[in-house]
């Protein structure tokens, strides 16, 4: 029977409960267990498919096309647990299972409520992913803050949750903060203190608490947050910051946080190594040889969380090339007004990420005109590969006014067009080509050196494709097509010759890099923006 460990927090958001879940996760896998990782969002949206960037961040996408939550790129970069549609369960989804069987009578004759309906949901669920990923610990992360209206259905399952398994099968963890005040020069507790107590009054008494702060937790810090919160010392665990996430798992792991969470399991396993992270992982990172500068050109630039997985797949090619990556964001539309010199003339590499919508297309044109006429490497992610079509389609092909049918639907030259599929698709949610699809790797191409394998498995989320009617003459003119999703003929790889590293691609690499396995085309973009 599975362990469950339910992920709190408290006092305000961003402390890393995402990051926090999935170290554990790290150090229990380190000691031999088979763990899975789930997320629970409280907001309404059945998923976070159809939010704008900037007010969830980004969309990670499983393979079996799932549109999630970012903190499943957390959950996969640290372990081996797979995610997959059953990891993500939002309130939207919840209540949508719950009002279709009520509609079709499954329920008849009865009142539906958040308790025991709606909490009923969220318990099959959490079961539902213990059992599909057979783990012996499944992490179930509580999204927002504790004391949010929204996420009470969830705290009130996860008490609940207890009752059902028993006590010794559930461990309930609270992530919290603890600020430092510098005119006091103080640490403070009492905002842990009061988001114990919020939980407490919700019936749930954390047994561990990760408390995050900028200075060492002196010992009688640990003691008063023991005894108020009714925690034992040991389990007060410091969670300072920390130069890189990947370090997180050491951290817990020098408070044995692991042996404290097995212990209340009743559970015994070999000793937790985590040698070759921190090798391979932590210690290449913080040595680095190097500096190489890559712009990221993208619309989303000032939310960090809006590209994750694209600055953590360019982390992960530093760590590989044991490079410092100096990232310069750069939105797109100061290059419609300050030009591209001015904004990559000193950059190692340019990245143009997948986006929505016609703002800031022409900016992101330019930077790859100009990463294709200076020969500065170039890696382009799903409608960056699109703006790369584009681009060759008007100044290589003589198409003047190419464009995708996304931003202009009457084009002379749609070189970019709705997928064949999508032609009567009425609903936005969840309706894209989602998930991974195989693709063919043409011999001799860049392609081919990068991955070195014939068949590729990545993950899609798009609507638009190239548009094979421009292929022979794109083809002429020089345009290499290097990957092939064979069964519709869908071109999902482009790249240039004559150009020191000039690639595109029509899914997301991105969601498959880990911190000990760069993904090839980040690895290999970045070895190329070094050596120019
Ligand atoms: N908007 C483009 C499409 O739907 C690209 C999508 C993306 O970059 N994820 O095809």
């Amino acid at each position: 029977m599975a362990k469950y460990i339910f992920i709190t927090g408290g006092v305000i958001s961003s402390l890393g409960k995402g990051i926090a879940s999935a170290s554990i996760g790290k150090i229990l896998e380190s000691r031999g267990l088979k763990v899975t990782l789930m997320k629970l969002d409280p907001y309404i949206n059945v998923d976070p498919g159809t939010m704008n960037p900037y007010q969830h961040g980004e969309v990670y996408v499983t393979d079996d096309g799932a549109e999630t939550d970012l903190d499943l790129g957390h959950y996969e970069r640290f372990t081996r647990a797979k995610m997959t549609k059953f990891n993500n369960a939002t309130t939207g989804q919840v209540y949508n299972a719950v009002i279709s069987r009520e509609r079709r009578g499954d329920y008849l004759g009865k009142t539906i409520q958040v308790i025991p309906h709606i909490t009923g949901e969220i318990k099959e669920r959490i079961k539902k992913v213990a059992q599909v990923s057979n783990a012996d610990i499944v992490l179930i992360e509580i999204g927002g803050t504790v004391g949010d209206i929204e996420s009470l259905p969830f705290l009130e399952a996860a008490r609940q949750f207890k009752v059902d398994a028993g006590e010794k099968n559930v461990l309930y963890i609270h992530l919290t903060l603890v600020p430092y005040i510098k005119v006091a020069d103080e640490i403070k507790t009492k905002p842990t203190q009061h988001s114990v107590q919020t939980l407490r009054e919700i019936g749930i008494q954390p047994d561990i608490l990760l408390c995050r702060t900028e200075k060492p937790l002196a010992d009688e810090v640990k003691e008063k947050i023991s005894l108020f919160c009714n925690v034992r010392k040991q389990a007060v665990i410091e969670s300072r910051d920390v130069e890189s996430i990947y370090q997180v798992p050491m951290v817990f792991k020098a408070q044995i946080l692991d042996e404290i969470i097995l212990s209340h399991f009743n559970l015994i396993s070999r000793p937790s190594d985590l040698k070759d992270w921190e090798k391979n992982v932590v210690e290449r990172q913080l040595s680095p040889k190097g500096v190489v500068r890559v712009a990221v050109v993208g619309k989303y630039i000032g939310l960090q969380d809006a590209y994750k997985s694209i600055y953590e797949a360019i982390t992960h090619a530093g760590i590989s090339n044991q490079l410092k990556i100096e990232v310069r964001k750069i939105d797109s539309e100061d290059i419609e007004k300050l030009g591209p010199e001015e904004l990559l003339g000193c950059v190692d590499g340019i990245l143009v990420p997948g986006g929505f919508g016609n703002r800031g297309i022409e900016g992101k044109i330019k930077a790859i005109e100009f990463a294709r006429k200076k020969k500065i490497p170039f890696l382009g992610l799903c409608l960056g590969m699109q703006c790369a079509v584009i681009e060759f389609g008007r100044h290589l092909c003589g198409l003047k006014d190419a464009n995708s049918t996304e931003f202009k639907s009457k084009t002379k030259y749609p070189v970019i067009s709705l997928l064949a599929e999508q032609t009567n698709v009425k609903d936005m949610g969840g309706t894209m080509r989602l998930g991974a699809y195989p693709c063919k790797i043409k011999k001799n191409t860049l392609a081919a050196k990068v991955y070195r394998k014939n068949i590729i498995l990545e993950r899609h989320r798009h609507r638009y494709e190239f548009n094979n009617k421009f292929r022979k003459l794109f083809e002429k003119k020089g345009m290499v097509f290097s990957g092939i999703y064979q069964k519709k003929d869908l071109v999902e790889i482009v790249e240039l010759k004559n150009h020191p590293y000039f690639i595109a691609v029509q899914f997301h690499p991105e969601f498959k890099s880990k911190p000990d396995a760069a993904h090839p085309l980040f690895r290999e973009f970045i070895k190329a923006a070094a050596t120019k």
